[in-house]
């Protein structure tokens, strides 16, 4: 049987005005928290699935009550750093074990293990000074999405916000980061993107094996259902772990209470109906549970 992995990254939304160049003024009631991890949640418990949370140390412990179902549903906390740094991968490796060492403190609380076991880079943003301090902590590995044309698209975004006089938090990064296996693999922290043997497991986000599409929330959101399960049948046909990575915000729209009209204007996604999210997801979900056996990437590492 095919495995698969739900992985959510619970990105609040201070993070998307860092992208956007709207300022990184933190919200106190942050609809990340309080509308989409219910409904993350909920669709979790409708398909009886666990997932992986990448939470941020600094903003996650603040609502803590929205992550009361994670043991009863069998999820693992993991980190996405403290600070949700996007140049985090540029900082020193003084600064980034205080950067890691914080969050894993700080997410122990909310993890049903007592422990982190796993890491997501920011921005998907690895060098081997970052990944040399994953390996240091034991952690697996989680940030490559080998996806070449999503570099290509990402590195155009940036181009273009700098062109109109904004600066986006948002790095061009390596391209090579970003055609990597599709597999788990072996790796070390210098070449991340080739299999080596090395002491880094990494365990890549899920791309169609033909054409490295991301099979990931945004293009759940974006492609006809059609299409894009045809792309699930490939990937669970071919690679043995099903790693599908989504955002907290794909479970949020326009309408949604404290979600701020500027983001609508610069986040397009915001303004697709929660209706017809909520029915995407949970279709992808109920199939992956029917067709695989759905693990947390912490156990999956493990194996
Ligand atoms: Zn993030």
């Amino acid at each position: 049987m095919a495995r698969a992995a739900v992985t959510i990254d619970v990105d609040s939304l201070s993070c998307y005005r860092a992208i956007h160049g709207l300022g990184e003024a933190p919200l106190d009631e942050d609809p990340i928290y309080t509308v989409a991890l219910p409904r993350f949640f909920g669709l979790l418990a409708e398909a009886k699935i666990p997932a992986t949370l990448f939470c941020i140390g600094r903003d996650a412990p603040a609502h803590a009550g929205a992550f009361a179902r994670v043991g009863e549903l069998g999820c693992e906390i993991a980190s996405h750093s403290y600070a949700h740094d996007y140049a985090l991968s540029r900082r020193t490796p003084v600064e980034i074990r205080e950067d890691l060492l914080r969050a894993d403190a700080a997410l122990r609380a909310l993890s049903p293990s007592g422990r982190i076991a796993g890491f997501r880079a920011p921005g998907y943003n690895t060098s081997p000074a970052l990944l040399n301090e994953v390996i240091a902590l034991g952690y697996y590995d989680s940030s490559l999405l080998p996806a070449p044309m999503y570099f290509a698209a990402r590195a155009a975004a940036i181009g273009l916000y700098r062109a109109r006089g904004r600066t986006s938090s948002s790095l061009v990064g390596d391209p090579r980061a970003f055609a990597g296996p599709l597999s788990p693999y072996r790796t070390s922290a210098e070449t991340p993107w080739r299999e080596t043997g090395g002491a880094l497991l990494e365990l890549p986000m899920t791309c169609a094996p033909r054409t490295r599409v991301p099979l990931f929330g945004t293009s759940l959101n974006a492609f006809p259902t059609r299409l894009f399960h045809r792309w699930v049948d490939h990937a669970l046909e071919a690679v043995p772990l099903f790693n599908f990575e989504m955002h907290a915000i794909d479970l949020l729209d326009a309408h949604d209470a404290g979600v701020p009209p500027e983001l609508v204007e610069a986040q397009p996604d915001l303004r697709r109906s929660i209706s017809e999210k909520l029915f995407r997801f949970s279709k992808l979900f109920r199939r992956l549970a029917d067709e695989a056996e759905v693990v947390t990437l912490a156990k999956q590492a493990s194996a």
